[in-house]
């Protein structure tokens, strides 16, 4: 069975963390229309502290790995959404506890776990206009490929559109949650900046697997 290892899910932290730093403007920039401008800033910070203090550490394994890379965010990144892309990393980290490798079955047992670790701590739902809208898709799709037999590569490409639309669909809806709730129906129009970094991030897993 295909599977991928500790240097492969190095590869991609990395890779999701490049593709929100090159675009920590944008980043901010949708974050200042409906919150407090921050989120590209606090995001990239957060990303920096793992690449340069998670990553260059040889964890051993892959359990190890993503419990470094959560605290690190929820330190570094703080706000709101610190809190909630640290859970995320953290809930999925008990599936890769002593393993070098994980199969895709894993991957979807990790992702969906993140997932509910995420809405247990935000109390968001999906159409609230925050990071669950490109997240919620996005775990979908792999667990739906896992269940096929799906390859890495095909279940993240799936995954990376999904969050990517789904991302882009937060413009259609109003904000029940974060700071964006204080806009009401100025919320519509704009495209929720959390989401948008979840998008991000699948786009640079799956990026990394391809490479
Ligand atoms: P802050 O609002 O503290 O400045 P950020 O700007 O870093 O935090 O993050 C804002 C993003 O957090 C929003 O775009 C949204 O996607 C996400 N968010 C806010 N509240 C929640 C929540 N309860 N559950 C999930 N995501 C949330
Ligand atoms: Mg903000
Ligand atoms: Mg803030």
């Amino acid at each position: 069975m295909e599977t991928i290892d500790v240097f492969m899910l190095r590869k991609m932290i990395a890779n999701a963390g490049r593709h929100i730093t090159e675009n920590q403007v944008l980043l901010s920039d949708l974050d200042a229309a409906i919150g407090d401008g921050d989120h590209g800033v606090s995001m990239a910070r957060g990303f920096a502290a793992v690449r340069d203090r998670v990553l260059q550490s040889e964890s051993a394994d892959i359990g190890t790995l993503l419990i470094d890379t959560g605290r690190m965010l929820m330190k570094e990144i703080g706000g709101t959404c610190g809190p909630l892309f640290g859970t995320f990393f953290l809930k999925m980290a008990p599936h890769g506890r002593d393993r070098a490798e994980i199969s895709l079955m894993d991957w979807s047992a990790m992702l969906t776990d993140g997932l509910h670790g995420v809405m247990l701590l935000g109390k968001a739902d999906v159409g609230d206009k925050t990071m669950l809208d490109a997240l919620e898709p996005a775990v979908r799709v792999v667990a739906e490929s896992a269940s096929q037999s799906g390859s890495f590569v095909a279940a993240m490409t799936g995954a990376a559109e999904a969050a990517v639309t789904g991302a882009e669909k937060t413009a259609e809806l109003v904000a029940r949650k974060g700071r964006g709730r204080y806009q009401g129906n100025a919320s519509l129009g704009h495209q929720d900046a959390g989401a948008t970094s979840v998008a991000l991030m699948m786009t640079g897993f799956s990026e990394a697997l391809k490479a």
